[in-house]
């Protein structure tokens, strides 16, 4: 099908090809109604209503979709969204107002000041792994920036898609903020459209197409992509430590951008986190994870073979079963992993924590340097030097200490990678910058030509100066 094919598109345009209606986005943007402050905050507050309102209906599609437990849902996706919104509220007035900038005397008199202006329309493509958060995350601050924007969730998250698609009209202006579904041919599409931003989050392949798109248009893009983010574990109370691992690995089972995907533990630690790791699983999923409410599933048969073929990577110290009717996958832990095995050479997404032991910090510091730099990096220890030294050599999106993938949750902190693991950043005022322009405005008086001290003829400029 060609990029001007018929696509099912939701907000009053039904059935319009992907060029006329983002045509008609670009309209709405131009004719100015995305500027004022008043309209910026009436979708933030569409957006918390519709998250409010509409939880019962979003929950059960993210449990269709990903048998999301609905208090993971809450948690993991809607939460921390309407948070996300309500801290944009707050701060719309601070974020959009324009800051004077110093004059040096040879210019004066004269006035300068930056100010933040929106980009235009924006294009969002959404995941399927959060398929609400990753969607409207951004949006957040494209809307608070005075952005138009056309959102493209994952095909692969039918049912939230579909209900994002019905849902956002109902709340936001459907002039100006349209729902495209679809897979690869309907991004395909968007990215043959000029947009004045892209804001990708997804896999690295992809992420790679979206650049080569862009560049078409010299299009500013944000990626947010993914990798082998890595936990080194050295010392501390192992019970917690093995906790927080199991938890931020098994959340959403695994399919989450900043899960620790393999953890490097020294030979001395290694004994006591393999004997707390196998009581954590039990511990948060019970003795047969399978009949747990609150574990996730693979969110499709190609994903739970790709995974299921990765249990041969190392010795299985627990879990190891699945379903591929049901998509369950048990939390599995392997030990006696090479770093050449299959489940070293890509980003895992899924429920297998695979062990590698080192000898000590400066083993594992080396490890995760020699490859792609992660999107997130965890450290485990009491030891305030080992985690100076971590934070000086390590390479990642971000280094977290104590904890995994819960650092999400800081609105103040920005989100994103380095390297291979993406480029930008966003999350509170970090998003609202993703999406605007820090315009600078200098404004000067004639009636006194201060500044014909400088022009030419130059012979004497010294004397003038
Ligand atoms: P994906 O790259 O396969 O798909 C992402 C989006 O791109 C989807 O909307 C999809 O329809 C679209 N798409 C697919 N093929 C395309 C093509 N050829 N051209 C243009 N668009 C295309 O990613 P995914 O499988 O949905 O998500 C998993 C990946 O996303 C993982 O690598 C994960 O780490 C990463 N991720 C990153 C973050 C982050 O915030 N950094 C968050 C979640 C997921």
């Amino acid at each position: 099908m060609s990029a001007t094919a018929q696509h099912e598109i939701t907000g009053g345009t039904f059935g319009a090809s992907i060029p006329s209606v983002v045509a008609g986005v670009r309209r709405a943007y131009d004719s100015g109604i995305t500027r004022p402050l008043d309209w910026r905050r009436k979708q933030l507050q569409g957006l918390i209503r519709l998250l409010t309102e509409r939880e019962a209906e979003l929950s059960a599609a993210l449990a269709q979709d990903l048998g999301k437990n609905p208090l993971e849902g809450y948690l993991t996706e809607i939460s921390i969204t309407v948070s996300e919104t309500e801290y944009a509220l707050r701060h719309l007035v601070q974020w959009t107002r324009s800051t004077k900038v110093p004059v040096p005397l040879g210019l004066k008199p004269a006035s300068a000041k930056t100010e933040p202006q929106p980009l235009g329309v924006v294009l969002i493509i959404a995941p399927w792994n959060y398929p609400v958060q990753l969607l409207l995350a951004p949006l957040i601050g494209a809307l608070a920036a005075g952005n138009a924007a056309v959102l493209k969730p994952s095909e692969l998250a039918p049912a939230t898609s579909r209900a994002m698609a019905e849902l956002l009209p109902l709340y936001l202006d459907p002039a100006a903020v349209v729902v495209v579904e679809g897979g690869q041919e309907a991004s395909t599409a968007l990215l043959a459209e000029r947009f004045d931003s892209i804001f990708f989050t997804g896999g690295e392949r992809v992420g790679r197409v979206v650049l080569q798109a862009a560049a078409q248009y010299l299009t500013p893009v944000t990626l947010e992509l993914g990798g082998k983010s890595p936990a080194v574990v050295l010392d501390g109370n192992f019970a917690a430590i093995a906790r927080r691992l199991v938890y931020g690995k098994m959340l959403n089972a695994g399919q989450t951008c900043v899960a620790p995907d393999y953890v490097l533990v020294t030979e001395e630690a290694a004994p006591k986190l393999r004997k707390h790791l196998v009581r954590a699983v039990a511990e948060l999923f019970g003795k047969d994870p399978a009949k747990s409410p609150d574990l996730g599933r693979i969110i499709n048969e190609q994903h739970w073979d790709r995974l299921h073929g990765l249990l041969d990577s190392g010795t299985i110290l627990s879990g190891g079963g699945g379903d591929r009717n049901s998509l369950y996958l048990e939390p599995t832990i392997l030990t006696d992993v090479s770093p050449d095995s299959p489940v070293m050479q890509e980003e895992i997404f899924g429920p297998i924590l695979p062990l590698l032991t080192v000898k000590d910090l400066d083993e594992a510091i080396s490890f995760i340097n020699d490859r792609p730099v992660p999107l997130a990096s965890y450290l485990y220890t009491q030891s305030a030097a080992a985690r100076r030294t971590f934070e000086a050599r390590v390479r990642a999106g971000s280094v977290n200490h104590n904890v995994s993938t819960v650092q999400l949750a800081v609105p103040g902190l920005p989100f994103g990678g380095a390297g291979a693991s993406g480029t930008g950043a966003y999350h509170g005022k970090y998003t609202f910058d993703t999406f605007s322009q820090l315009r600078p405005v200098f404004t000067k008086g004639t009636a006194l030509d201060t500044l014909k001290v400088a022009y030419p003829p130059y012979n004497g400029l010294k004397r003038r100066l």
